[in-house]
């Protein structure tokens, strides 16, 4: 705007900034394709807005290079068109009224405006589509199919799909296929987001006294830019929601198949062990010491596969909607380390590691599931022990305070990134995903430790610097009278 207190440019210039607003609440409605085409094309014929007679968008389909119908509002004659717009204008009064009374009472003026402004295009928007009186003027979503290849330079759709600004075309002929719908003189535009050419908008004035003008066509132009900008978040929207749908499925299916696969696993599995069980008890004859060694490491094998088809089982049984089994009772916390100990280092090899506790006066009883705590210590121990490349150390530390005992599990290993340790609880996750990756596992322990944790309404955190190593800390509540010695 200039400086210029000339009282028209004043007006005009509210008048524009009212537009905009108008715009930018009736456009930022929209979620959806077709609200959208709705919305811009009922800004279009609104007369409280641009005040086309009739406004038409037309999809561009460049897969079979065809220009198809989509959304066309507007009326067939000037009586009609009267009719219309004279029972639209004592709705709108109407509404005008009442939010005069709302601002009033609660002097919230700006807050209203745009609610009104919202429910006029709704209003609108239902009046043209729902009304009987409206039918046979109410052309939304009308049939329209027009092939690229078949249309003359001149025609009203190459031009506006060819030119970067909305044209005034007035030309016979430029209307082939379209004179149901819109007349000459009109204005079109192309609506083109980052994808490419979308679709064509056209508005008419054919039941306007005042007719087409330079301004009509830069306001027109400028309508096109916002409805580019929206309708490129409506597509983003529509793909996101699209991908979430199908995500959601394969999710759904990825957790399926894990529950199918690790039953059917599970039941050969059981017999493996339960054989070599009675082959290692000499049940079926004297073994010799080296085929006692052989089987003790199958025995030792099979365990740990047993244990990793339980955890997959498990966390299918929560994705699907079920709960981890716990009972909670007074645990010892120490012996419970003591006991998944041995399991823990075999898991060594021939790397200098040593596991051991740090050796304190009492340790309290908590509030936990005997074999739930295993399985947490057997996880983390194990990865502590992983994650050590050639020799270290790794502790076990118990700290109460008010009520709470923290047990932290802490290795001098290769530790974990801040940008890591925020993923790291996410089933499936490994810092190094490559499939010649230095450490072996699946990246569903820490997974596990926390869906048995919350069961247990045990907690977890955890502190970590690269090179150095991690402390894995685990907070249970005391059992208040329970000492151990
Ligand atoms: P995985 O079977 O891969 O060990 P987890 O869910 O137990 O799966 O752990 C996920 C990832 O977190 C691991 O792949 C590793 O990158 C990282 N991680 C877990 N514990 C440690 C640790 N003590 N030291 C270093 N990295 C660890």
């Amino acid at each position: 705007m200039s400086n210029s207190s000339d009282p028209q440019e004043v007006e005009r210039y509210q008048q524009e900034l009212n537009l905009l607003e108008q715009v930018h609440v009736a456009l930022g409605t929209a979620s959806k394709l077709d609200d959208f085409y709705l919305i811009t094309a009922s800004l279009l014929v609104d007369p409280n807005a641009f005040g086309y007679s009739r406004a038409f968008i037309l999809r561009c389909d460049e897969r079979c290079n065809t220009f198809i119908g989509r959304v066309a509002l507007g009326l067939k004659t000037a009586e009609e068109d009267k009719e219309f717009r004279n029972s639209l204008m004592e709705e709108t009064l109407h509404l005008q009224e009442l939010v005069k009374a709302i601002e009033t009472d609660s002097g919230e003026a700006h807050a209203i405006q745009p609610l009104y402004d919202l429910r006029y295009h709704t209003l609108w928007i239902e009046m043209l589509q729902a009304d009987s009186k409206c039918e046979d003027f109410n052309l939304a979503f009308r049939d329209v199919s027009l092939h690229r290849d078949g249309l003359p330079s001149n025609h009203l759709l190459e031009i506006a799909a060819t030119s970067t600004r909305a044209s005034l075309i007035e030309g016979d002929g430029a209307l082939d296929g379209l004179e149901d719908f819109i007349s000459t003189p009109c204005v079109a535009g192309r609506l083109i987001t980052r994808r490419g050419l979308h679709g064509i908008v056209i508005a008419d004035c054919s039941f306007e006294s005042d007719g087409m003008d330079e301004e009509r066509l830069y306001h027109f132009q400028w309508l096109l830019n916002h409805a580019s900008v929206t309708l490129e978040n409506v597509e983003l929207v529509e793909d996101l929601t699209a991908t979430t749908i199908r995500l959601q499925e394969m999710d759904r299916l990825k957790t399926n198949f894990l529950s199918i696969v690790s039953h059917e696993l599970r039941t050969p599995l059981t017999s493996i062990i339960g054989f070599v069980h009675l082959l290692l008890n000499e049940k079926m004859g004297a073994l010799t010491r080296p085929q006692l060694d052989l089987l003790k490491r199958v025995s030792q094998h099979s365990s740990h596969l047993q244990s990793m088809v339980n955890d997959i089982l498990e966390i299918a049984e929560v994705e699907g909607g079920g709960m981890v089994n716990v009972m909670l009772e007074h645990v010892d916390p120490l012996e419970a380390f003591l006991s998944v100990l041995p399991r823990v280092e075999n898991r060594r090899g021939s790397r200098n590691i040593v596991i051991e506790p740090v050796l304190q006066d009492t340790v309290p009883l908590v509030w936990a599931d005997q074999n739930a705590l295993e399985r947490v210590y057997y996880h983390l121990l194990e990865n502590a022990v992983k994650f050590i490349p050639t020799e270290g150390r790794v502790t076990l530390e118990f700290n109460e305070h008010e009520g709470m005992l923290d047990i932290a599990i802490q290795d001098t290993g290769i530790g974990i990134s801040e940008e890591n340790l925020k993923k790291i609880f996410d089933h499936f996750y490994q810092v190094d995903f490559r499939l010649e990756r230095v450490y072996g596992g699946m990246g569903i322990g820490l997974t596990v430790v926390k869906l048995l944790l919350d069961a247990m309404k045990g907690r977890i955190r955890v502190e970590s610097t690269e090179g150095q190593g991690s402390r894995f800390i685990l907070s249970f509540p005391v059992v208040p009278t329970g000492r151990r010695g």
